[in-house]
């Protein structure tokens, strides 16, 4: 038996534009007015079953007069963009100017994932094998990426880094840096000797240091409150609470399936759908039949902690701060945020899942502060662990369980389903990017 349920959802809240939204327990509803025609099933949604089953989501001044004077109508959608965390919200913003977009994500609001859980750092595009598609999209996204937050207001600073051999040892390894980024496109490279680092930096030590003038420091939630409005002022809508739980190809499109919080379902048609669900985007690829583990797509999550320095710990001038790359992240590294505040990490390891498959509490155990203390003092000496107070954790979808390097995925399988897998760091950094290579594959499809 199919119940069919009309749900209204009605968007006040006047911005300065006059746009219609609503702050709803304090997340913004970025849809303008949505009418959605839920068609609940008893069993597994079969879109060959139920055909046409559809949410529609129609942009139009309502009320409940006109609600019954003008029944919704069906309007398929040409984009559905799975995810709004910072690729899915860049994407967004680049797709709705030349197509109609709707935006699917599971939680109330934007960016709560890992676009929000990282050190909101503007990657100059040193580590990543020249020719990569990281490598690429780095250096092109930091490129965008000033130029955006310079041109929207985004509160951003390109403070340089320092990145540091501490032992003679290490020198070789900063060198294949060097050259690695210069490979990558990086220009502005400076290297320092032990006496230059210590004039420069008295509270530092290593024995040799490459500074590096592209990197910088970005407000990532000022970022995707950017690419949000940008998005919705060119008519993309959003769709909070919902889960994408299957994805069909039908005749001549794609229905993708939601599933809202009271576990209603919802299918909405798109002749192109974006993947940019972050962690659930492997998930995403499996609904839609790719073999993930044949791909190399099967996401694994490798956690990264932070600790905050206390008040009384000694620190650097320089804002950013990093040793030698270790396996899975870039090595205890100080970042110092906008608002001033330095921290310590994240640290890289794998996150073993619970019995059910998902994730333990992402707490910051303070077990780990001796060993976050030792790293960051091996070149910050005057550091201790009591100067370390835990502060956050974020996780990595990483393509290699072991933590080695695997290229960015932008693929398209099957047609018209195109998939961002793997999209750890630089992944903020090269947003805008993945984003741009993400719509001229869509223009393609005309
Ligand atoms: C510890 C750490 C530090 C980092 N530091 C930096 C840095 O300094 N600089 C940098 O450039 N990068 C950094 N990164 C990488 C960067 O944060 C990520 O690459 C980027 O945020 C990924 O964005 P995303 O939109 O792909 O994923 P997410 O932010 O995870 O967004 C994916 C969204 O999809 C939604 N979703 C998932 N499944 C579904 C579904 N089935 N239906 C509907 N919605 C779904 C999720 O709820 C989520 O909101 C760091 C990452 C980590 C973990």
């Amino acid at each position: 038996m199919v119940v069919v349920v009309v749900v209204v959802v009605v968007v006040v809240d006047v911005d300065g534009r006059g746009r219609e939204r609503r702050s709803d327990c304090g997340y913004d509803f970025a849809v303008h007015v949505a009418v959605a025609v839920h068609v609940r099933v008893n069993a597994h949604v079969n879109a060959h079953a139920h055909a046409p089953t559809s949410l529609f989501v129609e942009p139009l001044r309502i009320d409940a007069a006109a609600m019954t004077a003008h029944p919704p109508h069906v309007v398929d959608v040409d984009v559905v963009v799975i995810g709004a965390g910072v690729v899915g919200l860049a994407c967004a913003a680049a797709l709705a100017p030349h197509h109609d977009v709707v935006v699917i994500e599971r939680h109330r609001r934007a960016g709560t994932e890992t676009s929000s859980r990282n050190s909101g750092v503007i990657h100059a595009g040193l580590h990543y094998p020249p020719g990569s598609r990281k490598a690429r999209a780095c250096v092109e996204g930091r490129r965008r990426l000033y130029a955006y937050a310079a041109a929207r207001g985004i509160p951003h600073r390109r403070t340089g880094k320092l990145v540091l051999a501490v032992e003679r040892s290490e020198v070789p390894s900063l060198q294949a840096i060097e050259e690695r980024a210069r490979a990558n496109g990086v220009e502005e490279l400076t290297w320092l000797d032990r006496d230059a680092l210590a004039a420069r930096e008295p509270e530092l030590r290593a024995a040799l240091s490459l500074h590096v003038g592209e990197s910088g420091i970005v407000d990532a939630h000022a970022l995707m409150d950017a690419l949000k409005a940008d998005a919705r002022d060119a008519g993309a809508r959003f769709v909070f609470g919902h889960t994408v739980v299957a994805l069909e190809p039908a005749a001549h499109e794609l229905q993708v399936l939601a599933r809202d919080e009271r576990h209603e379902e919802s299918v909405v048609r798109a002749r192109v759908v974006v993947n940019a669900a972050g962690h659930g985007a492997d998930r995403i690829a499996s609904a839609c039949g790719v073999d993930v583990d044949a791909r190399g797509w099967r996401q694994h999550p490798w956690v990264g902690r932070y600790f905050g320095l206390s008040a009384s710990a000694p620190r650097p001038i320089m804002p950013l701060v990093y040793p030698m790359p270790a396996v899975g992240g870039l090595g205890v590294h100080l970042t110092r945020d906008l608002g001033g505040q330095t921290l310590a990490g994240p640290d890289a390891s794998p996150l073993e899942r619970l019995a059910d498959g998902t994730w333990p509490p992402l707490d910051v155990d303070l077990t780990l502060r001796d060993a976050f203390a030792r790293g960051v003092a091996r070149y910050l000496p005057r550091l201790r662990a009591e100067h370390l107070t835990p502060a956050y954790a974020g996780v990595r979808p990483k393509l290699r369980a072991d933590g080695s390097f695997a290229d960015f995925v932008i693929d398209e399988t099957p047609r018209g389903v195109v998939h961002l897998l793997g999209i750890e760091s630089p992944g903020l950094t090269a947003s805008l990017a993945l984003a741009a290579e993400v719509s001229e594959l869509v223009a393609v499809r005309g």
